[in-house]
């Protein structure tokens, strides 16, 4: 079976206070549930609650085929140097990498990263896969178009989650993504188009009804 591994770089520094706002990382967690659809096993580290050596040491048992971050540009410092530690303790795992500065400035992981996905990672969690398995990699920037119809997405795994971490946050959810407007300061219509695009209301339900399990004190969108 595939092991992957899905990180998340430390974006918050280490004030308790700032830690009782984490979101938890909803990209990350529909990238889980596409890679179990291909069969994967995933373990998932947030690096704002979990240290960088203890990632290290598990990497370097472990050698899980995938490693896959998520890198936002606040923390592409920090992404860098986590792609590098564990580059050196498992030189056999496929390096991706993805998330809003992959996506905006593929560039900077180019030399840094094996794969680096531009848009949308779920549907490039099929090539990301095949790529682990053959080792050999068809491309290095994987270029995917925004999902069109978000119904037919996996929720997002929840399952890899330390709850406790995320506090009253664990509700949050995308119910759409895109947006055709243009205020200077906001970038989601370069990481997700200016196509709005919406999930059903039953869709969303759906997903509102499974967060009762986790006690959600307050559901996000
Ligand atoms: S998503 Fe961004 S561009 Fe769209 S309305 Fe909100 S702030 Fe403005």
């Amino acid at each position: 079976m595939v092991l992957v591994y899905l990180v998340k770089p430390r974006s918050v520094e280490s004030c308790e206070e700032e830690k009782k706002g984490a979101f938890p990382p909803l990209g990350l967690l529909y990238l889980s549930s596409a890679f179990r659809i291909y069969g994967c096993s995933v373990k998932f580290y947030d690096l704002d609650f979990t240290k960088v050596n203890g990632l290290v040491d598990d990497v370097s048992s472990e050698n899980p085929e995938i490693i896959a971050l998520t890198s936002t540009t606040p923390s592409y410092h920090n992404t860098v140097k986590v792609i590098q530690r564990v580059r050196e303790a498992s030189p056999s795992s496929i390096i991706v990498v993805g998330g809003p500065h992959a996506t905006l400035v593929p560039e900077d992981f180019r030399n840094v990263a094996d794969i680096v996905v531009v848009g949308e990672g779920e549907n490039a969690a099929s090539e990301i896969v095949e790529s682990a398995v053959g080792k050999h990699l068809k491309k290095p920037i994987i270029k995917r178009p925004p999902v069109e119809d978000l119904d037919k997405l996996p929720f997002p795994d929840r399952s890899i989650l330390n709850i406790e971490q995320y506090h009253e946050n664990i509700g949050a959810m995308f119910t759409s993504r895109g947006c055709p407007y243009n205020c200077l300061f906001c970038t989601t219509r370069f990481i997700m188009g200016r196509k709005f695009r919406a999930r059903s209301p039953i869709n969303i339900v759906e997903e509102w009804r499974m967060l009762k399990k986790y006690n959600a004190p307050k559901i996000r969108s």
